[in-house]
């Protein structure tokens, strides 16, 4: 069982209630959320919507201006940043540019007046760590981005906090060794046995770390869930569209009960089918068939059956990306709909290309019926 699963699980951090003014403007609004021990936990949203100033709250940085942050069943906030077993890494790094390596790891655990001889050892285990050993004399302007990124992970996490806190931590570096570095955090986190929470807006790196995701929007949050049930269940057309490429097909509803929903569209001989989506939909209602460019097959030829699920155009558009193709089908009836192949087809057929007839269809499990 996941904690979030668990009725009984104890919250490791809560947020309870929380609002945040600034001013006349409501950056967080009444927000509660629940993050579990050695959960890796991302709070992901465009920018502005409050995801920093969330953080910031946790690290007691900022108030709230009303709400209470729980840490471990503690009310912490009132308990100032210093007495926070919480520490927050930032994307510009922030080392001291004038130090070494070792001496950036060292420098909180001197200031909180630590032993010399325990800071050394510290600043050792912290170097092996993340794999700078041999670079603890060097100052932050003769390391690559990625080893000033470890340096600075070392450096926040010296102090041995219960929390950390990412903030965009991963945004300086290049894509391949963003990559790289996503599953050396992974790695750490586990290792640790610390609970992560880190702000990002790249959907990518959210889905890639994290056990669960908080979409966030105008200073609340609009699904938390599994990277998983996020992508393949979005709650409304906000989430879908934030997370992954997605197609929406625009139609009417017949019926929306238990796991059979079904859309009509005098713009397609096809009805639309699905299992799941939102049972607040009412028949008469305008309503949006989500779903993934995958999920979409693509086909030459007609399937036996057109009557549900099926639709037919031409492909306006091919992109080749080496694993897979992105086709973007014209449908008879004017929408673009995308469908991603993996060009492992390539090898057995002829690949579909410009201007050709095509069917798209899709299972009745492949997308979700929104309202909103
Ligand atoms: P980004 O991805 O751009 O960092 P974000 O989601 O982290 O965005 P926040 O930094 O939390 O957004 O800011 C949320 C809103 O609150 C923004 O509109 C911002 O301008 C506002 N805000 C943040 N801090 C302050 C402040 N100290 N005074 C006034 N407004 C603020």
């Amino acid at each position: 069982f996941a904690p979030w699963e668990d009725p009984d699980a104890k919250a490791f951090i809560r947020f309870d209630n929380i609002t945040k003014r600034f001013g006349e403007f409501t950056a967080v609004d009444d927000l509660s959320l629940d993050i579990y021990e050695r959960e890796f936990f991302a709070l992901l949203g465009p920018s502005g919507c409050g995801k920093t100033t969330l953080l910031r709250m946790l690290a007691g940085f900022e108030k709230p201006s009303e709400g209470r942050v729980f840490l471990d069943g503690h009310d912490i906030t009132d308990v100032p940043p210093h007495r926070r077993p919480v520490n927050m890494m930032f994307q510009s790094y922030a080392l001291f540019p004038h130090m070494s390596v070792e001496k950036n790891i060292a420098f909180g655990l001197k200031q909180d007046r630590m032993p010399k001889g325990e800071i050394a050892d510290r600043v050792a285990e912290m170097l092996k760590l993340v794999k700078l050993e041999a670079f603890a004399r060097r100052r932050p302007d003769q390391l690559s981005g990625g080893q000033r990124q470890r340096v600075a992970l070392a450096r926040s996490l010296a102090k041995r906090p219960k929390v950390l806190l990412l903030d965009e931590p991963l945004g300086a570096l290049d894509k391949k060794l963003r990559g790289e570095t996503q599953f050396e955090l992974m790695d750490l986190q586990m290792e640790l046995g610390l609970t992560f929470v880190i702000v990002t807006h790249d959907q990518e790196e959210a889905m890639t770390v994290s056990d669960r995701i908080a979409v966030m929007n105008e200073g609340r949050l609009v699904q938390v869930s599994t990277p998983a049930v996020i992508y393949e269940t979005p709650g409304s057309r906000y989430v879908a569209g934030f997370i992954g490429d997605v197609n929406f097909l625009e139609a009417t509803v017949v019926t929306a009960e238990d796991d059979r929903f079904e859309l009509t569209s005098d713009k397609w001989a096809t009805r639309i089918v699905a299992t799941a989506g939102d049972h607040r939909a009412e028949p008469g209602e305008t309503a949006w068939l989500s779903i993934r460019p995958e999920k979409m097959r693509i086909s030459l030829d007609q399937p036996e059956d057109t009557s549900v699920n099926c639709v037919p155009g031409e492909v306006w558009d091919v992109a080749y990306l080496g694993d897979i193709s992105i086709y973007h089908v014209k449908l008879d009836s004017g929408e673009i709909v995308k469908s991603s192949v993996t060009n492992l087809t390539r090898l057995v057929e002829r690949p579909i290309t410009w201007d050709d007839r095509v069917w798209l269809s899709w299972p009745r499990d492949a997308g979700v019926v929104l309202t909103r």
